[in-house]
């Protein structure tokens, strides 16, 4: 499989190209198709596989399918992760490949300023927004942001969301986004907490591990 058998358009394959990937990575081959076709994924996927762009090029193909990309605002594509430092990373990956289309992208995360997310968030909005759970609670408190028009649902390495205590929040975001989203869990490993969490939040999955 190359990435021309993933039926991207030109505008994102010259990116994919430009950014030097000759061809997919394991986890890239198998769950970039199932997330095309709009089916959930429960991943069991490390970081270094290339999961990230796994996860994030279906959700740029989503976003502009949606009819309503031009109206309203909040994000379509909602990505939550356990770390400033995941999170950052996962920011520049989107950014990289957001291009493509000239969507916006943002990351909110504990220990910076609350206010700077805020401004950066307002006005206008993304299209897609990665943080850590608390702090995109934070943003939906201060109305920097909403989740109404959320779509496509990622949860990255769901294991360390609940290493570090934030199950509760986790529940709570994914409780407040329409249940006909899509959604895609990845976690290094899967303990039963884990697979509780990612059997209520996502429907009929297709199961990939790398
Ligand atoms: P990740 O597992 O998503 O953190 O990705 C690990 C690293 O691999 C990142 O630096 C990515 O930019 C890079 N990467 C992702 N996909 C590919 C690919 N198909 N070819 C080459 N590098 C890639």
């Amino acid at each position: 499989i190359s990435f021309a058998h993933f039926g991207f358009d030109e505008a994102l394959l010259d990116v994919i190209i430009k950014h030097g990937y000759s061809e997919p990575t394991g986890i890239q081959k198998q769950a970039v198709p199932v997330a095309l076709s709009g089916r959930d994924i429960i991943g069991i996927a490390k970081t270094g596989s290339g999961k990230t762009a796994a996860f994030i090029w279906p959700m740029l193909i989503h976003i502009m399918d949606q009819e309503e990309l031009s109206k309203g605002e909040g994000p379509i594509g909602l990505i939550l992760a356990p770390t400033r430092e995941l999170a950052s990373q996962i920011y520049i990956e989107a950014k990289k490949f957001a291009k493509a289309y000239g969507l916006r992208v943002a990351a909110v995360y504990g220990g910076a300023s609350k206010m700077d997310q805020f401004k950066e968030l307002r006005p206008g909005g993304v299209e897609i927004l990665v943080g850590t759970p608390g702090r995109l609670i934070d943003m939906v408190k201060m109305k920097a942001t909403n989740f109404r028009r959320v779509s496509f649902l990622v949860l990255d390495e769901a294991d360390r969301m609940f290493d570090l205590g934030f199950e509760p929040q986790v529940r709570s975001i994914c409780d407040n986004i329409r249940p006909d989203r899509q959604t895609l869990l990845f976690s290094a490993t899967f303990p039963k907490k884990v697979e509780a969490l990612a059997r209520e939040v996502t429907t009929e999955p297709v199961r990939i591990s790398i």
